[in-house]
Order: C-alpha cells, then sequence, then structure tokens
C-alpha cells in the first residue's frame, strides 16, 4: 500500500522523524482554517499519490487566506497526470538552505537493505542517477546487523552533504532506517531532504509504500488504507476478489499464475502493443472467475483486444475453455477475444471453444501468435 504524504509524515512522526507542522484540508474553507491554525507563510500541496506535483502547479507558497484561498481553489479537482486532487496538506512553510534526496529500500540480490543519499535533492533521482551517478551514495545495510551510527555517519560523508547537515542527517537517516524496518515499509523516501536556513534537517516530502504481507502486525494500518482511492477498475476488481493491477494500454490481459500473466504484459509489448492491466485469475479458472475477470475488463473504455493466456497444469483447459464459454454468455464483450490453451487437456479445450466459435473467438497457436492478434485486433498502441 503506498501512502498519501501527509499519511507518509504521520507515519514519519511515530519513528521522530522531524516533519514541520501541518493539516489536511478538503475543502477551500477548511484549507483557510487550517492555515490560520497554523500560521504564514504555509505551502499548500495537493495530495495524489503520483510525484511531480510541484512542476504540475501542484505546490504553492501562500502569505495569507487570500492566497490560501486562491491557491487552494485551483488545486483541489487538478488533474495530476491522471489523479484528481482531492484533498490538500496544508503545512508551514520551511526556510531551505539546500535540498537532498533519501531513501531505503531493498536490494534482493545483495540480501541487504540499500539506502541511498545525494546532495542533489529535490529534482527527478532517476535523472540525477542518469547524468550524475556519482553523486548519489549508497549504503547497503545487514539487517541482522542494522545501521549503527558510525556506518550511518560515514555514508553521510561520502554524500558531501553540507558539514552543518551532517548531524541533523545521521540522527533523520537512522530513525528513518527504523521506519523503514520496523514499520515494515518496502520504501521510504525523503526527496527533499532539507537543511532549513536555521540548521535543521527536516523532511519536506514523503512517501512510503508499507508492505502488504505485515498487515496482520499492524491494525494501525487501517485508518490508512481506508483513504485509498482505487482507480474505479480495482475497486470493482478488489470486491470481485480478482489480483488486478491498473494499466494504460490496450490490450485487456487475463492469465493463470503472477508469472505468466507478467510474462503476457512483456510479450504484449515486445510485440508493439500496450496492456491495459495485469491480471491472474489463478488456478480455479471457472465460469465465476472468468466472468469476473472478463466483466471488469469490459468496463474499460481503452481496451480494444482481450488476450486469455492460460496454461494448463492442475488448471485443466478444458475447464478453462468451459469457463470461457459460459462468460461470453454471460458478458456481452466490447471487444473480441483471443485465446491461447496450452498444456493439461489443451486439445479438449481448443475443441470446446471451436464448437461454441464466435466472430469474437479468436484462437491462436502460440503466446507470441496470441500477442500479434490481440495486438493487431488493438490496432497497435
Ligand atoms: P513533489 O514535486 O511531488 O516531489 O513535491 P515536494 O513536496 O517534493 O515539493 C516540491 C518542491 O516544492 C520542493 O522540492 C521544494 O523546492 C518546494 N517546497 C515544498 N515545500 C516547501 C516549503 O515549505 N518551503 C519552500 N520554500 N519550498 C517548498
Ligand atoms: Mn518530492
Amino acid at each position: 500500500m503506498d501512502l498519501f504524504e501527509y499519511q507518509g509524515k504521520q507515519y514519519f512522526a511515530r519513528f521522530a522523524i522531524p516533519v514541520a507542522a501541518g493539516a489536511e484540508a478538503d475543502t477551500v474553507d477548511q484549507a483557510v482554517v487550517k492555515a490560520e491554525q497554523i500560521g504564514y507563510p504555509v505551502v499548500v500541496k495537493a495530495q495524489v499519490q503520483v510525484g511531480g506535483r510541484g512542476k504540475a502547479g501542484g505546490i504553492k507558497l501562500a502569505q495569507n487566506a487570500d492566497e490560501v484561498r486562491r491557491h487552494a481553489e485551483n488545486i483541489l479537482g487538478m488533474n495530476i497526470r491522471g489523479h484528481v486532487v482531492r484533498r490538500l496538506w496544508i503545512e508551514a512553510a520551511s526556510s531551505i538552505a539546500e535540498e537532498y534526496y533519501a531513501s531505503f529500500t531493498l536490494d534482493r540480490s545483495a540480501k541487504k537493505h540499500l539506502g541511498m543519499l545525494s546532495a542533489k535533492g529535490g529534482v527527478d533521482i532517476e535523472q540525477v542517477a542518469e547524468e550524475d551517478p556519482d553523486a548519489i551514495a549508497r549504503i547497503r545495510v545487514d539487517p541482522v546487523d542494522g545501521l549503527d551510527e558510525a556506518a550511518c555517519r560515514d555514508w553521510v560523508k561520502a554524500a558531501r552533504l553540507n558539514p552543518a547537515a551532517t548531524g541533523g542527517a545521521v540522527d533523520i537517516l537512522r530513525k528513518l532506517y527504523r521506519c523503514y524496518t520496523e514499520g515494515d515499509a518496502s520504501l521510504v523516501e525523503i526527496n527533499p531532504l532539507v537543511l532549513t536556513t536555521g540548521g535543521e534537517v527536516i523532511a519536506l516530502d514523503a512517501k512510503v509504500s508499507l508492505d502488504d504481507s505485515a498487515t496482520p502486525r499492524h491494525p494501525e494500518w487501517a485508518e490508512f488504507s481506508s483513504e485509498q482511492v482505487l482507480d474505479d477498475r480495482e475497486g470493482m476488481a478488489k470486491k470481485l476478489g480478482l489480483q488486478y493491477v491498473g494499466l494504460d494500454g490496450s490490450v485487456g490481459i487475463i492469465a493463470n499464475g503472477a508469472g505468466l500473466a507478467m510474462s503476457t504484459l512483456d510479450v504484449v509489448a515486445e510485440v508493439g502493443g500496450s496492456p491495459a492491466n495485469f491480471l491472474d485469475i489463478g488456478g480455479g479458472a471457472n465460469a465465476d472467475v472468468v466472468t469476473n475477470a472478463l466483466t471488469v475488463i469490459n468496463t474499460d473504455p481503452n481496451v480494444k483486444a482481450i488476450f486469455i493466456n492460460i496454461f494448463g497444469g492442475i488448471t485443466r483447459c478444458d475447464e478453462v475453455a468451459n469457463g470461457i464459454v459460459e462468460a461470453m454468455r454471460r458478458v456481452d464483450l466490447k471487444s473480441p477475444l483471443v485465446v491461447r490453451l496450452d498444456g493439461t487437456n489443451a486439445e479438449q479445450g481448443r475443441a470446446i471453444l471451436q464448437a461454441n466459435g464466435s466472430e469474437q473467438l479468436i484462437m491462436a497457436a502460440t503466446m507470441v501468435e496470441a500477442a500479434s492478434k490481440a495486438v493487431a485486433l488493438a490496432g497497435g498502441k
């Protein structure tokens, strides 16, 4: 689960990571009330789960109530790269001397935690990594040993931050490491981490992804999840119990098994198309499951063709074929369906589809052939 900035900052605060005082607001009037309580100047910040809010005009400084009102009016309802702003975070403005970058995530191949720190913050870190890779100091932390102060100090030194920031940075990074490990996050990122003109080091932005596998350990996360805004398609899929992730392409995808579903996305991209979603229908691909899957994909206005990719192992292709035939009776499909069946009882499965042939149902022998047909039907990208 990805947190909004305001939730990330609330999470940071539990680990004593310094953040500026702030409050949420869902309306213009609320924004003004909160700003009056906080005291000017304040920053009015759009709460959407996408980066680059600053550049998109979603972050504005306000010196008085009129300015808060004007910015809040502009920002609420704003569409930032497909995310509509429904909530603001009003924060006491900080006086910035320097902007840095800091994060922790997992380095799977090293079997260690990876910390990244850079004196070049406030900008896109991918861009820094590309143009000036030496500007990012990396540290790999063995989870058994943890991050001790001496190692943290060396890391900060390697990042060449302003010496005035060293003490504050060491302190905040060790707290951030605790937030990441004890807080069961898969990613914590502060961009920018700032040195204020008053010499303090604080987190001006917060990006936190919580590890869903740890949900049972954190009943308090319910408060965060209740405020998540799902994409309409994802909300529907969740209700139907499907493993679905919405994407923005034109080829709807259904596969059995997460690995096959991922490969299917790759193959569709490889032959020049773009997937509209990830959807793993798992082992029990009966008529109900296929109906649910087709129902969700059918509501996606971008979908121009659907690709069902099944490899029968324990799941039998004849069962899946019956499921597809039945689902096609139940759902009034807007797009053609390309089906590839292979593995256990594939012959029987294909025979069932053939016997129930329709114009909307296209069969293909291999994964690449099916992907190519689906992409062609979707009109390429
Ligand atoms: P993002 O663009 O979505 O990453 O949003 P951020 O929260 O990182 O803000 C973007 C930029 O706005 C920062 O890098 C700062 O330069 C600026 N900014 C944010 N908050 C403040 C603040 O309190 N004071 C000042 N002066 N600038 C701020
Ligand atoms: Mn940022």
